[in-house]
């Protein structure tokens, strides 16, 4: 099923199929990565990936199992290595 029109913003995901019915689902940004995941039909979001507990936030799938990693705080320790590597004249 290839939509003919699709937006995702708000917290929806609304699409129009061929035949001119509107489908729309509720989506979630994932805290750890910013992947926005659809919630299928028949689905809960608690179904679709996980719930971390240090962000109070959902997490997508892939992200579910791999514990606390927000990108951003990804991004502060690597810049945090690199301080402590410059401090150390390397
Ligand atoms: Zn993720
Ligand atoms: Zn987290």
């Amino acid at each position: 099923m290839i939509p003919c029109r699709a937006r995702a913003d708000g917290g929806t995901a609304e699409w129009t199929h061929a035949g001119g019915a509107v489908m729309t689902r509720p989506t979630f940004t994932c805290c750890h990565c910013n992947r926005v995941t659809i919630v299928p039909v028949a689905a809960r979001a608690e179904d679709c990936g996980g719930f971390c507990r240090l962000c109070m936030a959902p997490t997508c799938s892939g992200c579910a199992d791999k514990g606390c990693t927000p990108f951003e705080r990804e991004l502060e320790r690597s810049e945090a290595a690199g301080r402590l590597m410059a401090s150390m004249g390397l």
